[in-house]
């Protein structure tokens, strides 16, 4: 961080409104600044680590303190600059009604397109020039999904949501579904109030989870989470937690399409992350039939790479087990069922299984 007594004098209230702005026009739906006080949520995270909710993810435990005292992390930070892009694409197959197609695979709808951390993170290396432009040097560093960074909890002290039940971030104005992003700063700038809470007495999330993974309001065992089993998870998913899975091949999105504040997201109008592959619909089998070769360069630059081609078939193994039984359905998971991976074998013998009831 650069040394703040030699800047110009600099109106810092005029200053924050100019980011404000300037995220806007780089195509980000919203900013604001918060100050680096997390004692409360820096609890909530030791309790959930203590708990073992947080199951292999084994960075959710490194960094220590630094998660949650971002001048820790990064010396000289005196404020956050915290920025959320929508992410549900215009057109894409409804949600629901894919669920309900247990020969489709449901892929949760922020990984449809191309991976969001490079894009985000050069916008706001965007911002921070801009930010350069005007007050010469300044420090800061800039995070997308950082597992060092509690990044809900300072998105909601900078105003931009309050965390819900689910433990997501959600906006009055513009629901759930929008990637957040950081940039750390030495610049004392004014912070913004943070957002007020409006889950009043819901529960429709921890009602809906197919796992049951929501254990009480704002307590989520990873563990039993979806998008845990099918992306964070090596190996082998617990036989309990596959039925429930239903389709759900890469994330799940329940416990947002349920809720009622999603009523006012908003459409992204970034063309990257329009689906590709047609993956917001795509049929089980013809996923499963993807090669290694096709998998690796079809998912190039998306999220979904980060499951491995062992996990896409485990997962799709998975949810064809719950298909109905069809010739097809079962010819398909022959077609596997020597392959070279134990992990995918197992889950396909399992899936197998399920339709020589
Ligand atoms: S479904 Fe209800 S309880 Fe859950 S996050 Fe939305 S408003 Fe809150």
């Amino acid at each position: 961080m650069s040394d703040p007594d030699t800047r110009p004098h600099i109106d810092y209230a005029a200053l924050a409104g100019d980011i404000k702005r300037w995220a806007i026009e780089l195509g980000f739906a919203d900013a604001g600044i918060s100050g680096t006080d997390l004692g409360a949520d820096e609890q909530h995270l030791e309790r959930w680590l203590d708990d073992g909710h947080h199951g292999e993810m084994e960075y959710m435990a490194r960094h220590g303190a630094k998660r949650s005292r971002p001048a820790e992390l990064e010396p000289g930070t005196q404020r956050v600059i915290s920025v959320r892009m929508d992410y549900i694409p215009p057109g894409t197959a409804n949600a629901w009604g894919v669920i309900e197609d247990a020969e489709a695979g449901y892929v949760a709808r922020y990984a449809l397109g191309r991976d969001y951390h490079k894009l985000m993170r050069s916008r706001l290396q965007k911002l921070a020039d801009r930010i350069h432009s005007v007050v010469g040097d300044f420090g800061y560093r800039a995070y997308v999904d950082s597992a060092p960074v509690l990044e809900k909890a300072l998105a909601r002290n900078a105003g931009l949501g309050w965390i819900g039940k689910h433990t997501v971030l959600i906006n009055k104005r513009a629901g759930s579904y929008f990637f957040l992003g950081e940039l750390y700063t030495d610049l004392p700038l004014p912070v913004d109030p943070p957002a007020s809470a409006h889950c009043g007495s819901c529960n429709r999330c921890i009602d809906i989870c197919p796992t049951q993974a929501i254990v009480g309001p704002y307590r989520l065992d990873a563990r039993r989470c979806i998008s845990y089993l099918t992306i964070e998870l090596k190996g082998s998913i617990p036989e309990a937690l596959r039925a429930p899975m239903g389709n759900r091949i890469f994330g799940c999105d329940d416990c947002q399409l349920i809720c009622p504040w999603n009523k006012f997201a908003q459409e992204t109008t970034e063309p990257d992350f329009a689906p590709r592959h047609s993956l917001d619909g795509a049929k089980l089998i013809d996923l499963f039939g993807w090669s290694e070769e096709e998998f690796l360069k079809r998912t190039e630059g998306m999220a979904i790479r980060r499951t491995g081609y062992e996990g896409w078939l485990r997962n799709i193994a998975v949810a064809l087990g719950n298909a109905p039984t069809s010739a097809a359905v079962t010819a398909a998971l022959e077609a596997q069922a020597e392959h070279v991976s134990p992990v995918v074998r197992e889950h396909v013998q399992w899936a197998l299984a399920r339709h020589h009831r």
